[in-house]
């Protein structure tokens, strides 16, 4: 492991990633300017390099040869959210999902942005502790223990954190508390449908939700099983790659692609489900991920095919409604996560599912698709940013007087339980599959 975190040899100087793409890729910005209004950095600073349209000219300057790629160019790069709410704007399709991951990972391949510290973190959790699920789950034992046996509160009371920086401290009070068991403690390999088995599907538990939202991953089985799904739920499981892809480690998220493959056959399964929206948005992508791959290309465009966001899917085979129950009427918001609603054009579908439970009135939450500044791992690496876009969503949130917030991805109900409890807000924050499951439950 040492090697892996501290290697950190000269390289030769790589061919430029932006100029290795497809120039039609490059050259499809018509510079119009739609997308500016949707561009939270862009509606914070007013700077024109701080918007998708500024930082399209910059790469392509770096694709047609006019540019060097700079340290002022890698932190411009790490700036952007990559929330992908431009490309939803855009009316000449431009693929920004696509530059943005190549611009990133020309960032790294040239080192522009290198420390000792930056080194050891990446080394640490990318190329480390991300690439086998073991290895989080050990970190996430360490840390339940931590929590579970009073460690925590004694440390937070005790004043001990006041010696620390202040960026550690908010890091601490940020650390997402780790579920009782795991998700292969709760969901058995397969699952039976209930009644006619209609579908085989398997269901993909992910990483960091494997620690801290097993919970939904076993809510996510039982509706499936409910829908008429046998759920195939495989071990072990690995990361999807999508932080590796967002972050410039290109060559780690072609590997953890091909061992998903390996490990999910798509040819064995009607539909591959997964329920978090920042994972979806990468894996539906796999066919781009490894295009140049002869062995793989076929099955990652079938596996494409194959993964389904958990609404989608529901909704594309017919919802079973639960049936009424006691329960008292509440208020329900939706908030939208960028790569459900921008990564994969997934927003009717979430509201279905709400609006089929009972008990629930949806009240629509104001800029629901704007970003909530969780965005992966934004919101450790550019905290000012992300607290001023989480203060906006929470202000939004309370102004709907919603008993509940309901948001499909791991961050951003991260994000927003953080910005709820900084609030005192009492709401509850939580996946809505969730309430879909907790209504057949109730209907027993
Ligand atoms: S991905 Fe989001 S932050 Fe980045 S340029 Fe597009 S709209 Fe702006
Ligand atoms: S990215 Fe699309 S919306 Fe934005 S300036 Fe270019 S063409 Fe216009």
């Amino acid at each position: 492991m040492s090697d892996v975190l501290f290697n950190a040899e000269p390289v030769a100087q790589p061919a430029s990633r932006l100029q290795g793409l497809d120039y039609s890729v490059v050259q499809q910005c018509m510079h119009c300017g739609l997308c500016l209004p949707t561009c939270p950095t862009y509606d914070a600073t007013k700077e024109e390099r701080n918007s998708p349209r500024g930082r399209i000219a910059l790469m392509r300057a770096i694709a047609d040869g006019r540019l060097e790629p700079t340290r002022t160019f890698a932190e411009e790069m790490y700036f952007c959210l990559g929330c992908l709410a431009c490309m939803t704007a855009c009316p000449a399709g431009v693929n920004y999902a696509e530059l943005f991951e190549q611009a990133r990972a020309e960032a790294e391949d040239r080192r522009l942005i290198e420390s000792p510290r930056r080194n050891l973190i990446r080394n640490f959790t990318l190329r480390w502790l991300f690439m086998k699920q073991s290895r989080l789950q050990w970190i996430g034992r360490l840390l339940r223990w931590y929590q579970a046996l009073g460690v925590q509160s004694l440390v937070r009371r005790s004043g001990l954190l006041k010696l620390f920086p202040k960026r550690l401290r908010e890091l601490e009070a940020m650390t997402p508390n780790i579920r009782p068991r795991f998700s292969e403690e709760l969901i058995p390999s397969i699952i039976p449908a209930v009644g006619a088995r209609r579908y085989r599907v398997a269901l993909l538990t992910g990483c960091a939700q494997d620690l801290i939202f097993s919970d939904v991953n076993r809510d996510t089985a039982e509706v499936l099983a409910q829908n008429s799904c046998e759920v195939v739920t495989p071990r072990p499981q690995f990361c999807c790659g999508s932080l590796h892809a967002h972050n410039g480690e290109w060559t780690l998220a072609q590997e953890l692609a091909r061992k998903q493959i390996d490990q999910i056959p798509p040819e064995q399964f009607d539909a591959i489900i997964t329920n978090a929206a920042g994972c979806g948005s990468h894996l539906k992508h796999y066919a781009t991920l490894l295009k140049d791959d002869a062995a793989y290309h076929k099955r990652a465009e079938l596996w494409d095919l194959k993964v389904k966001d958990i609404h989608e899917w529901l909704v594309e085979i017919g919802i079973k409604p639960p049936a009424t129950d006691d329960r008292p009427p509440t208020a329900v918001t939706y908030h939208e996560a960028c790569h459900l609603c921008h990564g994969q054009r997934i927003t009717a579908q979430p509201r279905q599912v709400l609006k089929t439970i009972p008990n629930l009135k949806l009240v629509e939450l104001p800029e629901s698709t704007w970003c909530c500044g969780s965005a992966g791992i934004y919101n450790l690496i550019q905290p000012e940013m992300a607290n001023d876009l989480l203060e906006r969503k929470i202000a939004h949130i309370k102004s709907t007087s919603a008993q509940i917030v309901a948001t499909a991805n791991p961050g951003c109900l991260l994000q927003i339980m953080n910005g709820a409890n900084h609030e005192h807000l009492a709401i509850r924050v939580v996946h809505p599959i969730s309430l879909l499951a907790e209504a057949y439950r109730a209907a027993r």
